[in-house]
């Protein structure tokens, strides 16, 4: 369809003009057609048979003497479907609109008028509604009007083009009405031919007060020359880049905005028109963008002098994605080989599945810290940690942060404590509880008395004390009131002793006591004292309820050649005695002293 419409239609007509008069002289015969003419009426019926526009004549009966086959492809109806038929059955071809306005240019071509170009709304066989141009023509013969031809060309997809195009022009306009960024068209000059009313909000003007005016008043001087030199590239290189730069406009209340502009060129037809300049007010950004850069800069030094080790593991990738100097330290790494590493990396190849367990924990809030956790350096030696994790999010993605501490000194000194603890509870020979002798203490000084004694030929006396239905005591008042009693106990013991006299807690609640240089008839006596300032001590485990202890006491005087064993031994049945004799009493040895248990009296 390279023709013109109307070209394309003076060519028909005239043909057709030919046609008629050949007809009419009735030469259009294979035999009589001279050759010129035969190639023209082939050509003619040719052309009528393959344009793709719609031919069609009317004769002065308004019936459609004639009409290409192409109307086939634009309505779905046969030519011979139209042929010989009155114009008026096209009635249910174009809508009643289109029907008027058509019939009124058919009468007026039968006036011998051209009618230009006009377009009619059609339907299709099978009701699909098309748009068509028409062209139509009156056909002269013998100076009378014989009939007319019309040539009709679908433009229902270029109809549909423009309205997309008025749709998109529409839209854009709202878009650029409504936009937020300013949007400034210059001419070649400078001057602002449009601006749309973002410039408001963003500058403080009214766009009618800019427009006229010169696209550059606003700009601050600093920017002025390179804002020149961009203008001049746009308004003269068509094939000119789009330039983006920083801005400062004066607000028209006197301040300076800042703008991030972008400038382009409309070019039409190889000819630059305007220059364009989008305007985004970044005076907001740029000022959040500087308190996050000091925010930044303030926590990073926080993250760097930490000095517990900080870690940052992507969950998504199961790589550390921020590392403190610390944990570089800890590690032996640097921070860029950290960031290629994940927790597998950094724990012994054997605790990693108890290092993941100690983590979910965290993260269920089960445990607060997971404490003395291997941690592998670089060189793979390792030591131990504290470690604290919590989950973050940083915009979409999610985060575990690793808090490191390391314990290895920590560790070395409670190894070293726990260590000396024991040393000094081994060495030691006093009775934390009681502040008398241990029993460890008792047999080493046993034996050293009994060699004395054997020595130097002196009396040497042992008493050995159990409290009474103690058991009792501890299952109605509890084992701390208990304590509390064989402290008291200890306490009353102690004051009760001579100088070279010593007291030992044998057992739970037992006790002995070494006389040295003291026969049993003289025990006696410091065995009735405790007793008796035992008697004294009130016991109050419950308010307002007064409890007094006893004690049973065996005692015995060492025999010369005596073995240790025997000596405790016998000492130990005594103690017997007493209780089975009704507790609360003293139990000397028979073999010795005719009386045989010295009660409470
Ligand atoms: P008795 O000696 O009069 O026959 O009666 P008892 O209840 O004292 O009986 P026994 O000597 O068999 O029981 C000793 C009780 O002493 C057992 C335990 O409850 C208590 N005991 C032992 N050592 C300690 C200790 O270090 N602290 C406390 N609170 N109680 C202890
Ligand atoms: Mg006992
Ligand atoms: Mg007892």
């Amino acid at each position: 369809m390279s023709k013109q419409l109307g070209e394309e239609m003076e060519f028909f007509r005239q043909y057709n003009e030919v046609l008629f008069n050949q007809l009419e002289k009735k030469i259009l015969d294979k035999e009589t057609t001279n050759q010129q003419l035969r190639i023209s009426v082939e050509e003619y019926r040719l052309q009528f048979k393959n344009i793709s526009d719609v031919v069609f004549m009317i004769d002065t009966d308004f019936n459609i003497s004639n009409i290409s086959p192409s109307v086939e492809k634009l309505l779905g109806y046969k030519a011979k479907d139209f042929i010989g038929r009155p114009v008026s059955d096209l009635r249910h071809i174009f809508t009643s609109e289109s029907f008027e306005r058509a019939i009124a240019n058919i009468s007026r071509m039968f006036k011998d008028e051209r009618i230009p170009a006009t377009i009619y709304a059609v339907v299709a066989k099978d009701g699909t509604l098309k748009h068509v141009e028409i062209y139509g023509s009156p056909l002269i013969r013998d100076g009378q009007v014989a009939g007319t031809i019309s040539v009709a060309r679908d433009i229902t997809e270029r109809k549909l083009m423009e309205e997309k195009l008025r749709y998109e022009e529409r839209r854009f306009r709202t878009f650029v009405e409504h936009s937020l960024d300013i949007i400034v068209l210059m001419n070649l000059e400078g001057t602002i031919t449009y601006i749309n009313p973002a410039v408001e909000k963003v500058l403080g003007f009214k766009p009618e007060e800019r427009i006229g005016a010169k696209g550059f008043e606003l700009i601050h001087p600093n920017d002025k020359k390179f804002l020149a030199d961009s203008f001049n590239t746009l308004a003269t290189d068509t094939n000119s880049p789009v330039i983006k730069a920083e801005m400062h406009l004066r607000h028209k209340d006197g301040s300076w905005r800042t703008l991030e502009a972008v400038g382009s060129n409309l070019v039409h037809d190889n000819i630059i028109e305007a220059v364009i300049v989008n305007y985004r007010d970044i005076t907001e950004r740029k000022r959040a963008e500087e308190s996050l850069k000091e925010a930044e800069l303030k926590f990073r030094t926080i993250f760097d002098s930490a000095s517990d080790g900080i870690i940052l593991l992507n969950v998504g990738d199961g790589k550390f994605s921020d590392a403190n100097k610390k944990i570089c330290n800890m590690l032996g790494y640097t921070k860029k080989e950290l960031l290629y590493l994940g927790i597998h990396d950094i724990h012994p190849q054997e605790s990693v599945p108890f290092v993941i367990v100690q983590s979910e924990k965290q993260l269920k809030k089960k445990i607060l810290i997971a404490k003395n956790i291997p941690v592998m350096r670089k060189d793979k030696t390792v030591f131990f940690a504290d470690i604290s994790s919590s989950p973050i999010t940083l915009g979409e993605k999610e985060y575990l942060l690793g808090i490191f501490r390391d314990i290895t000194e920590r560790k070395q000194a409670e190894d070293l404590l726990k260590e000396s603890e024991k040393k000094y509870r081994e060495l030691s020979i006093i009775d934390d509880l009681t502040q008398l002798y241990n029993s460890r203490h008792f047999h080493a000084q046993l034996e050293i008395e009994i060699e004395r004694s054997n020595r130097y030929q002196q009396p040497l006396t042992l008493l050995l004390l159990d409290l009474d239905k103690f058991k009792k005591f501890n299952d109605k008042y509890g084992h701390v009131e208990g304590d509390n009693v064989l402290t008291r106990l200890g306490q009353v013991i102690k004051r009760c002793l001579r100088d070279p006299d010593s007291a030992y807690r044998y057992g739970g609640e037992e006790f002995t006591i070494m006389l040295p240089m003291t026969t049993s008839e003289e025990g006696i006596v410091t065995a009735k004292r405790i007793q008796e300032e035992l008697r004294k001590e009130v016991f109050s485990p419950v308010l307002d309820q007064n409890i007094y202890m006893t004690v049973s006491i065996g005692l015995a005087q060492y025999k010369p050649k005596e073995e240790m064993k025997k000596f405790v031994h016998r000492v130990d049945k005594l103690m017997y005695q007493a209780k089975k004799d009704g507790r609360d009493r003293i139990c000397p040895d028979r073999s010795r002293y005719k009386h045989s248990v010295i009660g409470s009296s």
